[in-house]
């Protein structure tokens, strides 16, 4: 049974009985690792405090193969993330990062990039102004690193470059001005040709879609400077939220709670 030791964040915590805890962690190197604290619940243990939701830390577990479950021997805490846990909206937007990056990926499927993206984000998550705009660059990265990234430039169905246009029998277009048109189920936009294909496909300013391409590759540091509209963000969180619902098939529980209380 060897001992491990690997950086990892918290990413899913629940109670196993009166004093115990199963938690899920997000690692570097071995992806994501479930674990069970025994006796953490107890005031005498020295981990209780260490375990919180999104902490980052220097994890310590003994593996063995085939096991659902590994067995958690210490964590010893690297960051806590102090900024984002003082401010509400900030630390429910943290634990929708954490739930996608569960909903999304799988044990043992070693993704650094994935990693890194989430300590970035949760570094910069307790400074931005736009926490929304954020969230928009937190998806579409993480999307394109789990390998589910939508088609932007190209149509999903035919790979002819796509051009906003005038589509004649979308209702949800009643500007008059060109669109882009997004389809969820092709995985990304559709051209002139091909747009009828979908009936649920749903059209989005030629901005927003310039935008998305931007957040897609900006370094987070920039994000700050972008100013996105009301259409902006509204049509961003639609596309993101029905290209993640698609691909995780299960609702993101915070991502519906944002929605009923910081949205209204
Ligand atoms: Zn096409």
């Amino acid at each position: 049974m060897p001992a491990l030791k690997t950086p990892a964040i918290v990413i899913r915590t629940y109670p196993l009985r009166d004093s115990h805890r199963i938690i899920t962690f997000y690692t570097p190197e071995l992806g994501k690792v479930k674990v069970v604290a025994y006796g953490v619940k107890s005031p005498k243990s020295k981990l209780s405090g260490s375990l919180e939701l999104l902490n980052h830390g220097m994890l310590l577990f003994n593996y063995r193969e085939n096991r659902d479950l590994q067995n958690l021997t210490g964590f010893d805490l690297i960051e806590g993330f102090d900024g984002i846990r003082s401010d509400f909206t900030r630390i429910t937007y943290g634990c929708y990062f954490a739930e996608l990056v569960d909903a999304i990926t799988i044990e043992g499927d070693a993704n650094p990039e994935i990693f890194n993206l989430l300590i970035y984000t949760y570094q910069f998550l307790s400074e931005i102004d736009d926490v929304p705009l954020l969230a928009r660059v937190f998806e579409i990265k993480f999307l394109e690193l789990a390998g589910f990234s939508p088609q932007l430039t190209h149509c999903a169905n035919c790979s002819a470059q796509v051009n906003a246009f005038l589509p004649q029998k979308l209702k949800s277009n009643h500007s008059g001005s060109p669109v882009i048109v997004f389809s969820v189920g092709h995985g990304g936009v559709l051209c002139i040709e091909c747009h009828h294909r979908d009936t649920n496909a749903f059209s989005i300013a030629p901005g927003s879609c310039e935008l998305l391409k931007t957040l897609r590759s900006a370094d987070l540091p920039k994000v700050q400077r972008i100013r996105a509209s009301t259409r902006n963000h509204r049509e961003l969180k639609l596309l993101l939220s029905s290209f993640i619902q698609y691909h995780t098939e299960r609702n993101i529980k915070s991502l519906k709670f944002i929605e009923s209380v910081l949205e209204t």
